[in-house]
């Protein structure tokens, strides 16, 4: 199948390469040049242009930092749903607005394009490994043409509802997880501060009730877990602005249903202090970051 990909990330980067490591015709872009050489490195093809990956693609994918970009990739000045053949799938996997996701299905369908939304969950370790959660937004019949793709990308395939339905599972699933790595971290250093190896700590609540996916999988204080974030100076993975992005996204959401959520909104505000500190870059367990003691 020829695909086109659209953002050569983290997150991208490794999916791309698992699509191209199937057999696919993957013609990829990223507007940053070290993020095609990466995967040209690897034998996946480069397009000049996000134009020229999607010419002649069956499926388009995108991987973009957030509502803003994947606006403009397709809907602005020369934006790629001009451009798209009728009768093209477009799985855009970004974490986004649900409402844009639900403009650019609705810009697409008006062209005879279809558009689901597809974010993920699972990290970079997912990405890598072809392990990703996908949390779709749709029609039944889009998501069974898309099943095939999904599946050299991840292994949790979800069906969450209409367009738009991926993105509003993705935010309450990260507004979880921004909620519990702070927890996690602050359960952490209060053991430290008491003089436990946070080794020995961290698999006891790991193996206790308040065992999570960040004691599972991305330990926040570096040097407890060999391949997590924290122990290679919190660098890739999850930024911290991203996880801001998300968690804004959820109070946006919570405002407009009306929605309680007292957690996500300190949560929220706990990481935008962080990135004001100049952390913003910084993989989103950095977080730990503001609950230890300086030195
Ligand atoms: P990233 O910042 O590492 O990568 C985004 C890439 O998009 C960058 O390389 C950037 O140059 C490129 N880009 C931006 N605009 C572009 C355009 N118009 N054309 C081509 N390329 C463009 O981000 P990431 O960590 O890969 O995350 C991507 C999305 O996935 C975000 O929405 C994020 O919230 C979500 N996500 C990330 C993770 C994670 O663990 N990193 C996990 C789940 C979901």
């Amino acid at each position: 199948m020829k695909i086109a990909f659209i953002g050569l990330g983290n997150m991208g980067g490794p999916m791309a390469l698992n699509l191209h490591k199937a057999g696919h015709a993957v013609s990829a872009f990223d507007l940053s040049a070290a993020a095609c050489d990466a995967l040209r490195a690897q034998g996946v093809a480069i397009a000049a242009s996000a134009s020229a990956a999607v010419s002649g693609a069956e499926v388009v994918v995108s991987m973009l930092p957030a509502s803003q970009h994947v606006e403009s990739l397709y809907l602005g000045e020369g934006g790629l749903l001009a451009q798209i053949e009728s009768g093209t799938l477009v799985i855009d996997s970004s974490t986004i607005a649900a409402a844009t996701s639900r403009k650019v299905a609705e810009a697409g369908a008006a062209r005879g394009i279809a558009v689901i939304d597809a974010p993920v969950s699972g990290g970079t370790g997912g990405a890598i490994a072809g392990t990703l959660t996908f949390m779709v937004g749709g029609s039944e019949a889009d998501l069974a043409r898309a099943r095939p793709v999904l599946e050299k990308m991840g292994a949790n395939i979800f069906h969450a509802g209409g367009p738009g339905a991926g993105q509003t599972a993705k935010i309450c699933n990260n507004m979880l997880l921004g909620i519990l790595m702070i927890g996690t971290s602050e359960a952490i250093v209060l053991g430290v501060a008491n003089g436990l190896d946070p080794k020995v700590l961290s698999e006891i609540m790991r193996r206790s009730s308040g065992g999570n996916w960040a004691l599972e999988k991305y330990n926040p204080l570096p040097g407890v877990m060999e391949t997590a974030p924290a122990s290679k100076g919190y660098a890739g993975g999850f930024g911290t602005d991203l996880m801001l992005k998300d968690l804004g996204l959820a109070q946006e959401n919570a405002t407009a249903v009306k929605a309680s959520t007292p957690l996500g909104g300190l949560a929220r505000s706990l990481y935008a202090a962080h990135s004001l500190a100049g952390h913003g870059a910084l993989d989103f367990s950095s977080v730990i970051r503001m609950v230890q003691r300086a030195g």
